[in-house]
């Protein structure tokens, strides 16, 4: 009988390695981690790591794959895969990958998101295809920008058409900006069980826009601070329970629109990241489709994982746990690509 030790967890050093290894090693797994060489050093003094794969740069990825599929490694993404891999390079993996790639291509391109959430019916910032249009502040990102460097914020059309002259020849996005709190919900689907839990939910802690509060307006005055968005952490979050009902369905229909448009839809864990207002209505501004870095604030589990499991479980180790799951069922070809 083929039980789950059988298969090793595997991933790229860097992001949410850690919680992912952590919580497969809590399943049961043999874990492993590729490393490039300067953080060896970091993932060598972990005891749930049993073995550490050194490649030069992660773009040298492909090297070690060989070794991974005679390990009979489940590669895990995460927000590092694209950054540092690249997309092509992350859908020509052969060694057994969890999640579908196919949503690679919906995730990588803005407007094809965007297609997919209003396909979901769920509430997108309003778009203006062209500056002329502007009637509302706006926040313009550049394609492919990561973590909020180069957008900018402009209140106004006049100050939108003073900033956007330093963006020539970029390829960017003009969006509404939505003035409310946001709230990034860690959401895992089970297509085995067919079951949507949120898991999680954090806010992400933005230089410098989370700190301008802190100084009165009228100090601030002459200053010509502009806003950036650059992540550099993420506190935890719980919403008010009236909110709660709305983040479920917003996730179930994102799951069913995906079933719509790509072969197989989205599976494993994905976050809706949203601004809520006064009115309590959720804007989503990103879908990512895969765990997400605000999911390390909850290795030993979450308020809402709680209410599922009577064990810490972080979204790593949820993952380990339906990959367990599957193989019992032999039904590793439902959640692998
Ligand atoms: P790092 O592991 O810090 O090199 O980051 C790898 C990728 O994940 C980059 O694309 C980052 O922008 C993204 N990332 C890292 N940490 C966070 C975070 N706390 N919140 C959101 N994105 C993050
Ligand atoms: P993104 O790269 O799309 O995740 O955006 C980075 C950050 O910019 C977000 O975490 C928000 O703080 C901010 N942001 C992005 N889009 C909007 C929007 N339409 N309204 C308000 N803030 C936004």
């Amino acid at each position: 009988m083929v039980t789950h030790l059988a298969y090793k967890i595997a991933t790229l050093g860097s992001h949410s390695a850690l919680q992912i290894l952590k919580g497969a090693k809590d399943e049961g797994f043999e874990t492993i981690v590729v490393a490039t060489p300067d953080r060896v050093s970091l993932y060598n003094r972990f005891r749930f790591i049993d073995k550490i794969l050194e490649i030069p740069t992660f773009s040298d990825f492909s090297k070690i794959e060989k070794k991974l599929i005679a390990e009979k490694a489940i590669i895990i993404p995460h927000g590092s895969f694209v950054a540092y891999l690249g997309l092509d390079q992350q859908k020509k993996m052969k060694a057994l990958y969890f999640g579908n790639k196919a949503v690679l291509d919906w995730e990588s391109d803005r407007l094809k998101q965007r297609e997919w959430l209003e396909k979901a019916k769920v509430p997108v910032p309003r778009r203006f295809s062209k500056g002329d249009r502007i009637d509302a502040p706006v926040l313009v990102k550049t394609y492919g920008a990561a973590g909020g460097e180069g957008y900018f914020f402009a209140k106004n059309k006049q100050e939108y058409k003073q900033k956007i002259k330093n963006f020539k020849g970029k390829k960017f996005l003009i969006q509404e900006y939505v003035i409310g709190v946001s709230a990034y919900v860690h959401y895992f689907y089970s297509p085995l069980t067919k079951k949507l839990e949120i898991l999680s939910i954090d806010r992400r802690y933005e230089s410098n826009v989370d700190s301008l509060g802190r100084i009165p307006s009228h100090n601030q005055q002459g200053l010509g601070i502009e806003p950036s968005f650059v992540v550099v952490g993420n506190s935890p979050l719980v919403l008010r329970e009236s909110l709660l009902a709305n983040a479920f369905e917003m996730g179930e229909r994102t799951i069913e629109a995906s079933k719509k448009i790509m072969p197989r839809g989205l599976w494993g864990p994905f976050c809706l990241e949203a601004i809520i207002t006064p009115k309590q209505e959720f804007f989503v501004i990103e879908i990512s489709c895969r765990i997400v870095a605000g999911t390390n604030l909850f290795i030993n589990g979450s308020p809402y994982s709680a209410l599922y499991w009577d064990k810490d479980v972080s979204t790593g180790r949820r993952i380990a746990m339906e990959i367990k799951a599957a193989i019992k069922t032999k039904s590793l070809d439902k959640i692998l690509n």
